[in-house]
């Protein structure tokens, strides 16, 4: 099994890190064709303006829609707002997951901050409890889901930080960027049972 880590802009190497960390194979992808040779995508954070312009350039758009079909993508930050369906602004998106997202919903003054969060989903790859520590940097938020999406956390006021529908994840903070690796466990079980 191999994971491709799309590598347009952003911090794509944290998640190659993170990939290695767990044991898993992974690929940076630049090109519709080394889609070919995956079996699940991370899009990562970074820029989802810049990712979606590149994306174009580089004629990926409907191979990524086209993979995203049946194959396991996971957006962090960035990558989930690319993943959505709708940011609510004109702006390249895959439109495959069914949330709206807002992009740095967070604002300009507080817009990185760390709060432990509950993730019950995770107890699957890692069975004793612990809270999850998140980073947000410029974060969206999950505004709202849709009927067969599941929240998979939320900060303490209730807004949503993490989802999942079927077999596309994702997650606003960037879990790359620490070094606990139970959302890539989980990630990669998502595509061991697509
Ligand atoms: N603010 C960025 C955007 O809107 C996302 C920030 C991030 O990926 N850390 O695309």
């Amino acid at each position: 099994m191999k994971i491709g880590v799309l590598a347009l802009q952003g911090d794509f190497i944290e998640h190659v890190h993170a990939l290695r960390r767990i044991g898993m194979d992974s690929s940076e992808v630049r090109l519709p064709q080394q889609l070919d040779e995956i079996d699940g995508l991370i899009i990562p954070g970074g820029e989802s303006t810049t990712i979606g312009k590149l994306a174009i350039d580089f004629e990926l758009m409907e191979p990524l829609r086209a993979f995203g079909q049946d194959k396991a993508i996971w957006g962090t930050c960035a990558g989930a707002i690319f993943l959505s369906k709708d940011a609510r602004r004109e702006q390249p998106l895959l439109e495959l997951m069914d949330i709206t997202v807002e992009r740095n919903a967070f604002g300009r003054q507080v817009d990185s901050f760390e709060v432990d969060l509950d993730v019950p989903a995770l107890e699957t790859v890692a069975p004793s409890w612990s809270p999850y520590h998140a980073i947000f940097i410029r974060a969206p938020l999950i505004e709202s889901v849709q009927k067969d999406t599941q929240t998979l956390a939320s900060l303490p006021d209730g807004r949503i930080v993490a989802a999942r529908q079927g077999h596309w994840l994702a997650t606003v903070f960037h879990p790359e960027l620490t070094s606990d690796d139970r959302f890539h466990l989980y990630f990669a079980e998502m595509i061991r049972t697509n």
